[in-house]
């Protein structure tokens, strides 16, 4: 079967058990979402990406290669650590957000107050959408 993302489908599908792939360093560890419980080997966390010389990422993320392409220098982004209450989170939009730094969502809800106002838009939104989802 192709592998086709429906609408509303995480950004990040990680096969598990990922099969061994050629010339892929071992994993440094497992990421978990504490939100999600999405569990995926990690191959670096920082902001500079090893093969990915030109990229600085905002935040120290947990990273891997992109399974999806031979390329070197793509990789993606598993998820990163609340700034807050510093749970590891996954970059999934039910589970975190990124304003400036990275936050959860139980902790941007619990301090929604201090976002902006698109902040808050954004999440009511994604709280409809849910909704209708779940109605469906
Ligand atoms: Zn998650
Ligand atoms: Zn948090």
């Amino acid at each position: 079967m192709p592998y086709s993302p429906a609408a509303g489908q995480r950004i990040i599908e990680v096969p598990v058990p990922v099969r061994k792939m050629q010339s892929v360093e071992e994993p440094e560890g497992v990421f978990e979402c504490r939100l999600c419980g999405l569990r995926a080997p990690y191959s670096y966390h920082g902001q500079k990406p090893p093969n990915a010389c030109s990229v600085v990422l905002l935040e120290e993320c947990y990273t891997m290669n992109d399974p999806f392409t031979p390329q070197k220098d793509r990789f993606l982004i598993l998820g990163s650590h609340c700034c807050l209450c510093n749970n590891a989170v996954c970059v999934g939009q039910d589970c975190s957000l990124f304003y400036a730094k990275r936050f959860c969502i139980p902790c941007v809800k619990e301090h929604i107050d201090k976002f902006p106002e698109e902040i808050q838009l954004d999440l009511q939104k994604k709280k409809q959408q849910q909704n209708l989802q779940a109605s469906r």
